[in-house]
């Protein structure tokens, strides 16, 4: 019970730090249960990790918020913050050595992620916190730590898990914004539409290190009629907004005038953002993939024929590998992989472009033979990609005019206001600015298989690490994520190492492809939830569900991977 606590906080009081590892354990409380899962080693170490359980009895959470998929991560999701804000409102820091005093919770960005800070169900509510137990230098602050247990807990926890105790309009208006997200989401497809920009969403940033929205100076978004759609939501009612249509879209404009921040806000809007992010109704298919040039990353095995052939070393570009690709080859891998594991929609913008990879102008096919040029420009197969594998494009173009043969809608951005100027760019079209190659082909991806050799292990096993949003390091070797511009939080990072070690501990038949493996774990994660991977006890970790796609990019990152 909390008594048994109580007692055993003030005998280890003075003791070496080592005595709290006594405090590990499942403890009573008058509304809830406390769990203790991890004590740390010292102040200085990572903090300690607990729960508050809590029944469903008590907590009285209504079912009907949380009894599908999209509405429980929203709950999750406000308890959250919810919890995170109570500590700063309930809790003043108790002072000590080290991490002494912290009380956190993995807090969400602008984006309503599945994540492991908490949990809902029929049967019980449940939140994971970290906490540094206080210490003056290495002997333990016992009565401090009380505070923590019995003042500050307490009070957090009866404002944040008892639905009587919390704002419940709040949380209502959290959960139905989710559900017109996700309704949104598949009457997308129903529309044939890639993605929606509502009209009055704000897209840019208040600066380039925040995903905040720009407040003052934003000019709100509005659609060209032309492309105006409209939807009925189940609970905002009537939304209008710019539908983008399957096929190939251009996005063209001057410079500064908006063009790059539409295209963010798009491959961000995979994810559903939070009430007054300004792109709340900013949606984007799922499957989306930011596309960009990405030089000096390592490519292993992939069939990158459809765009690079004939290169001058001789080299196989149909199992195509490099320790160091070149802007073209990197993007021409980072599309075909993309196709491997299923999109439906590329993103690309041509401030991060490999020039090359995206056009070679007449005067340039007039002096370099056909044959002399391994690249097949991108420009050549982006309608195949289309017409043929269903896979749409939108695209920046701001600086060449060739792509308006290929479009089927292009929008001009002028002083951040999106026009509809397809019919006047397709009357600038000369009758042949480029030669479209005649050729039959097909874009075959490798189903590659994975090799457990991928996956050394030292005399102490396998040791998987996030660090940041950007890096995870496997044993020794460090991977590098930066350029995943659509990994936007570094417990999704913590969730991909976890899922490499997961896939280094259970998957080494060397039968499998990588996409097979993808998908049985998130089939795992899907029937047995998120915490279901992790290694950890009780609290798993701060875990963030990625995208499939962020996972697999990873791997194809990851300087071991070895396939056949
Ligand atoms: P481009 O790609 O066309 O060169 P950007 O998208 O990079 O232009 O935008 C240029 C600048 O304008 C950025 O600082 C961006 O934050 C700002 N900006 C973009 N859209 C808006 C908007 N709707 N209202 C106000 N400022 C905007
Ligand atoms: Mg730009």
């Amino acid at each position: 019970t909390q008594d048994n606590l109580q007692n055993l906080l003030f005998r280890i009081d003075g003791k070496g730090y080592k005595a709290y590892k006594d405090i590990k354990g499942k403890y009573k409380f008058k509304n809830y249960t406390l769990s203790i899962d991890s004590v740390q080693g010292d102040p200085f170490a990572a903090p300690s990790k607990g729960r508050i359980i809590v029944s469903q009895e008590a907590s009285k959470f209504p079912e009907d918020l949380f009894n599908k998929p999209y509405k429980n991560i929203a709950v999750c999701d406000f308890i959250t913050r919810l919890f995170s804000n109570n500590i700063w409102k309930y809790y003043s820091k108790v002072k000590g050595s080290g991490k002494s005093g912290l009380l956190t919770i993995d807090k969400p960005g602008q984006e309503i992620l599945p994540r492991t800070s908490s949990v809902i169900d029929e049967t019980h509510l449940e939140i994971r916190f970290e906490v540094g137990l206080p210490a003056a230098g290495r002997k333990v602050l016992g009565k401090e730590a009380a505070k923590i247990f019995f003042d500050a807990l307490p009070k957090i926890a009866e404002n944040t898990l008892f639905y009587k105790n919390i704002n419940t309009d709040n949380l209502k208006s959290h959960v139905n914004l989710s559900i017109d997200q996700h309704y949104l989401r598949n009457e997308l497809k129903k529309k044939k539409l890639v993605a929606f920009i509502s009209n009055d969403s704000i897209l840019p940033r208040e600066s380039g290190i925040s995903d905040k929205p720009l407040v003052k100076e934003a000019i709100t978004f509005k659609s060209p009629k032309s492309l105006e759609v409209e939807f009925n939501l189940p609970n905002k009612g009537i939304i209008k907004g710019m539908g983008i249509p399957k096929g190939i879209t251009l996005i063209v404009g001057g410079g500064y005038h908006g063009k790059s921040t539409i295209l963010r806000a798009l491959e961000r809007s995979v994810y559903n953002h939070i009430k007054g992010d300004g792109r709340e109704f900013v949606i984007t298919t799922e499957n989306a993939v930011k596309i960009r040039a990405e030089d000096g990353r390592r490519v292993e095995n992939v069939n990158i024929s459809p765009f690079i052939k004939n290169l001058p070393n001789g080299q196989n570009t149909e199992n195509f590998s490099t320790e160091n690709a070149s802007g073209s080859t990197s993007q021409a891998a980072n599309i075909i992989e993309a196709l491997e594991l299923g999109t439906d929609l590329l993103l690309i913008d041509e401030d991060t472009c490999a020039t090359n990879f995206m056009i070679r102008d007449k005067k340039m096919q007039k002096l370099v033979e056909k044959n002399k040029e391994p690249i097949t420009p991108f420009i050549n197969r982006v309608r195949y990609l289309y017409e043929g594998l269903d896979v749409s494009t939108i695209m920046v173009a701001g600086s060449s005019g060739e792509y308006f043969d290929v479009a089927d809608n292009i929008i001009m951005m002028d002083e951040y206001i999106p026009y509809d100027v397809t019919d006047k760019a397709k009357s600038i079209v000369e009758d042949t600015s480029f030669n479209i190659d005649s050729e039959t082909y097909s874009i075959n991806t490798n189903s590659r298989i994975l090799l457990s050799s991928s996956f050394p292990r030292t005399y102490k096993g396998i040791k998987v690490k996030a660090k940041g949003l950007h890096t995870i390091v496997y044993n020794k070797t460090s991977l590098d994520l930066k350029y995943l511009e659509q990994l936007v939080d570094s417990s999704q990072t913590n969730c991909i190492a976890v899922i490499i070690q997961y896939i280094a501990e259970n998957f080494t038949s060397n039968k499998l492809s990588i996409s097979d493996i993808i998908n049985r774990i998130y089939k795992t994660i899907e029937n047995k939830g998120l915490d279901s991977i992790s290694t950890f006890s009780g609290h798993p970790g701060n875990l963030a569900l990625p995208r499939k796609h962020e996972v697999i990019a990873a791997l194809n990152r990851f300087r071991l991977l070895n396939t056949r």
